[in-house]
């Protein structure tokens, strides 16, 4: 599979350090998978070369803008001019997602209901499971001051998991244990910044990746000041630094 990051910024654009809130791609042959959706997001979808049609699953990490902004985008696209080659789309994520989209698409209705495609709304509960054609999934719950999942998909004996937004957790690097790339966010510089708010700085986000023993981390929903810090403390070659239209073989 390849990893596509769409964003790899952290809440919002910022002067200086220009990045797109979260969002990644992962290409398993015909079809792509969606790891959140952050505003702006579709058009970098666009740049990447892939084509919306072929998104058959949108699995969303928790209902902050910077992670789902983009979804009406999406599915105002798919509603007038690309329809799901699946026939089918499904966007999953945890508790509340359902009154999420529903809220949505009430505030914008007609305009974001499926034409000629089926769309499947579902929520995910810690350690659930789902899957697709070749692919499974699973989940976990991670803190964060809303409910938040983390993602591990598995395709072709290939891992790729995805922290979304978190505060540290030691369960989360036995979520990652043996990962073939770990997407972890890194959003803050002080503990207690990310004690307060649910989120990880580059130390924490070292830590965990090195206590997961997976084979390559990538950190990402990157600042201006941990994107600094990070690249001054990323070493060797199994540490990466997201940027935006990145793109990884797995
Ligand atoms: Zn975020
Ligand atoms: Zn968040």
């Amino acid at each position: 599979m390849e990893l596509i990051v769409l964003g790899s910024g952290a809440s919002f654009p910022v002067v200086g350090d220009v990045r797109n809130p979260a969002g990644y791609a992962a290409v398993l042959g015909r079809d792509v998978l969606l790891f959140d959706l952050g505003f702006g997001n579709l058009l970098q979808l666009f740049r990447a070369g892939v084509d919306p049609s072929r998104v058959t699953d949108v699995f969303l990490t928790h209902r902050h803008p910077d992670h789902v902004g983009d979804l009406a985008a999406l599915l105002f696209t798919l509603r007038y001019d690309l329809k799901p080659k699946s026939g089918r789309l499904r966007v999953w994520g945890p508790r509340g997602i359902k009154r999420f989209i529903s809220d949505l698409s009430k505030a914008y209705a007609p305009w974001l209901g499926p034409r000629d495609y089926a769309l499947e709304i579902r929520e995910l509960k810690s350690a659930a499971r789902a899957q697709g054609r070749d692919w499974t999934l699973t989940c976990a719950s991670v803190p964060h001051p809303t409910p938040a999942l983390s993602y591990r998909l598995l395709y072709k004996g290939k891992s790729l998991v995805y922290s979304g937004d978190t505060g540290f957790s030691p369960e989360l690097a036995e979520f990652a244990a043996g990962a073939d790339l770990f997407v972890i966010e890194c959003t803050v510089t002080k503990p207690s910044e990310a004690a307060d708010f649910g989120h990880l700085t580059p130390e924490l986000a070292i830590a965990t990746i090195e206590a997961s023993g997976c084979r390559r981390g990538l950190l990402s929903h990157l600042s201006v000041e941990s994107a600094r810090k990070a690249r001054k403390l990323a070493h060797g070659s199994r540490i990466l630094i997201a940027r935006d239209l990145m793109r990884l073989k797995i």
